[in-house]
Protein backbone atom coordinates (compact mmCIF):
# COMPACT_ATOMS: atom_id res chain seq x y z
CA UNK A 1 0.00 0.00 0.00
CA UNK A 2 1.21 3.31 -0.94
CA UNK A 3 0.10 6.48 0.96
CA UNK A 4 0.40 9.97 0.33
CA UNK A 5 -0.53 12.88 2.78
CA UNK A 6 -2.30 15.35 -0.34
CA UNK A 7 -3.19 13.85 -3.99
CA UNK A 8 -1.04 16.19 -5.67
CA UNK A 9 2.14 13.91 -3.39
CA UNK A 10 1.05 11.04 -5.36
CA UNK A 11 3.59 9.40 -7.93
CA UNK A 12 2.26 8.94 -10.99
CA UNK A 13 5.25 8.42 -12.76
CA UNK A 14 6.41 5.45 -10.57
CA UNK A 15 2.36 4.06 -10.75
CA UNK A 16 3.12 4.42 -14.50
CA UNK A 17 6.33 2.23 -14.29
CA UNK A 18 4.27 0.13 -12.52
CA UNK A 19 2.06 -1.12 -14.95
CA UNK A 20 -0.59 0.98 -13.39
CA UNK A 21 -3.15 2.80 -16.31
CA UNK A 22 -6.15 4.12 -14.51
CA UNK A 23 -6.93 5.77 -11.23
CA UNK A 24 -9.92 4.97 -9.42
CA UNK A 25 -10.84 8.10 -7.15
CA UNK A 26 -12.90 8.06 -4.44
CA UNK A 27 -15.19 11.07 -3.82
CA UNK A 28 -15.68 12.03 0.05
CA UNK A 29 -12.88 13.69 1.52
CA UNK A 30 -10.69 12.38 -1.25
CA UNK A 31 -11.75 14.95 -4.47
CA UNK A 32 -13.63 16.79 -2.08
CA UNK A 33 -15.17 17.78 0.90
CA UNK A 34 -17.70 15.64 2.05
CA UNK A 35 -20.85 16.05 -0.01
CA UNK A 36 -19.34 19.08 -1.35
CA UNK A 37 -19.98 19.46 -5.18
CA UNK A 38 -16.64 21.35 -5.77
CA UNK A 39 -13.40 19.29 -6.39
CA UNK A 40 -10.53 20.63 -4.49
CA UNK A 41 -7.79 22.08 -5.97
CA UNK A 42 -5.74 19.00 -4.93
CA UNK A 43 -8.17 16.81 -7.22
CA UNK A 44 -8.09 19.44 -10.12
CA UNK A 45 -4.48 19.06 -9.80
CA UNK A 46 -4.06 15.47 -9.94
CA UNK A 47 -6.59 14.80 -12.19
CA UNK A 48 -5.37 17.36 -14.87
CA UNK A 49 -1.69 15.93 -14.43
CA UNK A 50 -2.93 11.81 -14.70
CA UNK A 51 -4.78 13.03 -17.85
CA UNK A 52 -1.84 14.42 -18.92
CA UNK A 53 0.15 10.98 -18.59
CA UNK A 54 -2.08 9.14 -20.16
CA UNK A 55 -4.27 7.83 -17.82
CA UNK A 56 -7.93 6.88 -17.63
CA UNK A 57 -9.88 7.27 -14.40
CA UNK A 58 -13.20 7.46 -13.24
CA UNK A 59 -14.94 8.19 -9.79
CA UNK A 60 -15.65 5.17 -7.72
CA UNK A 61 -17.89 5.87 -4.45
CA UNK A 62 -20.87 4.54 -2.61
CA UNK A 63 -22.63 7.54 -2.47
CA UNK A 64 -25.51 7.77 -5.36
CA UNK A 65 -25.41 9.52 -8.73
CA UNK A 66 -26.64 12.92 -7.73
CA UNK A 67 -23.79 13.37 -5.06
CA UNK A 68 -21.69 12.51 -7.89
CA UNK A 69 -22.83 14.00 -11.01
CA UNK A 70 -21.34 17.73 -9.93
CA UNK A 71 -17.32 16.56 -8.85
CA UNK A 72 -17.68 14.00 -12.24
CA UNK A 73 -18.69 17.03 -14.26
CA UNK A 74 -16.29 19.46 -12.67
CA UNK A 75 -13.67 17.11 -13.49
CA UNK A 76 -14.86 15.95 -16.69
CA UNK A 77 -14.47 12.31 -15.75
CA UNK A 78 -16.88 9.28 -15.49
CA UNK A 79 -18.15 7.76 -11.82
CA UNK A 80 -19.44 4.62 -11.01
CA UNK A 81 -22.04 5.18 -8.08
CA UNK A 82 -23.02 2.44 -5.26
CA UNK A 83 -19.99 0.80 -5.29
CA UNK A 84 -20.41 -0.67 -2.02
CA UNK A 85 -16.90 -0.43 -0.47
CA UNK A 86 -15.07 -2.86 1.30
CA UNK A 87 -16.81 -4.99 -1.27
CA UNK A 88 -14.81 -4.89 -4.53
CA UNK A 89 -17.78 -5.41 -7.20
CA UNK A 90 -18.17 -1.50 -8.00
CA UNK A 91 -14.34 -1.30 -8.61
CA UNK A 92 -14.87 -4.41 -10.86
CA UNK A 93 -17.34 -2.57 -13.00
CA UNK A 94 -15.50 0.40 -13.20
CA UNK A 95 -12.19 -1.15 -14.23
CA UNK A 96 -14.35 -3.47 -16.66
CA UNK A 97 -16.29 0.16 -17.99
CA UNK A 98 -12.28 1.33 -18.35
CA UNK A 99 -11.65 -2.29 -20.45
CA UNK A 100 -8.76 -2.51 -17.76
CA UNK A 101 -8.11 -5.40 -15.46
CA UNK A 102 -8.20 -4.26 -11.89
CA UNK A 103 -4.84 -5.26 -11.72
CA UNK A 104 -4.01 -2.08 -13.94
CA UNK A 105 -5.96 0.16 -12.03
CA UNK A 106 -5.10 1.99 -8.70
CA UNK A 107 -7.69 3.00 -6.35
CA UNK A 108 -7.01 6.22 -4.19
CA UNK A 109 -9.24 6.70 -0.85
CA UNK A 110 -8.88 8.24 2.60
CA UNK A 111 -10.49 5.41 4.36
CA UNK A 112 -8.95 2.31 5.66
CA UNK A 113 -11.47 0.45 6.47
CA UNK A 114 -13.37 0.92 2.93
CA UNK A 115 -11.47 1.97 -0.09
CA UNK A 116 -8.18 -0.27 0.71
CA UNK A 117 -10.42 -3.00 1.13
CA UNK A 118 -11.91 -2.69 -1.62
CA UNK A 119 -8.68 -2.51 -3.89
CA UNK A 120 -7.37 -5.37 -1.75
CA UNK A 121 -10.43 -7.72 -2.82
CA UNK A 122 -10.47 -6.57 -6.35
CA UNK A 123 -6.20 -6.61 -7.02
CA UNK A 124 -6.10 -3.04 -7.54
CA UNK A 125 -3.22 -1.31 -6.10
CA UNK A 126 -3.77 0.73 -3.40
CA UNK A 127 -3.35 4.17 -2.52
CA UNK A 128 -4.15 5.76 1.00
CA UNK A 129 -3.93 9.67 1.21
CA UNK A 130 -5.17 11.22 4.22
CA UNK A 131 -9.01 12.43 4.26
CA UNK A 132 -9.01 16.57 3.48
CA UNK A 133 -11.45 17.09 6.58
CA UNK A 134 -13.16 14.64 8.77
CA UNK A 135 -14.49 17.37 11.25
CA UNK A 136 -18.35 16.72 9.25
CA UNK A 137 -18.95 13.32 7.74
CA UNK A 138 -21.76 10.40 7.86
CA UNK A 139 -22.51 9.03 10.99
CA UNK A 140 -21.15 5.32 10.16
CA UNK A 141 -18.07 6.94 9.09
CA UNK A 142 -16.76 8.69 12.05
CA UNK A 143 -16.98 5.28 14.10
CA UNK A 144 -14.64 3.77 11.37
CA UNK A 145 -12.04 6.74 11.56
CA UNK A 146 -11.85 5.79 15.43
CA UNK A 147 -11.03 2.52 14.15
CA UNK A 148 -8.80 3.68 11.49
CA UNK A 149 -6.99 5.80 13.98
CA UNK A 150 -6.27 2.94 16.44
CA UNK A 151 -4.98 0.88 13.21
CA UNK A 152 -2.83 3.40 12.14
CA UNK A 153 -1.40 3.58 15.46
CA UNK A 154 -1.06 0.00 15.83
CA UNK A 155 0.36 -0.62 12.52
CA UNK A 156 2.53 2.63 12.07
CA UNK A 157 0.75 3.58 8.63
MG1 LIG B 1 -13.78 8.94 1.21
Amino acid sequence: MDRFARLEEIDLDRLKADGVRALLLDADNTLGLWQDPAPSQGALRLVWEAKQAGFSLIIVSNAGAERLQPLSKALDIPFMPRCGKPLPFGLLRAARALGLSPRRCAMVGDQLLTDMPAAFLCGARRVLVDPLDTSREFGGTRINRRIERLLKRLFRL
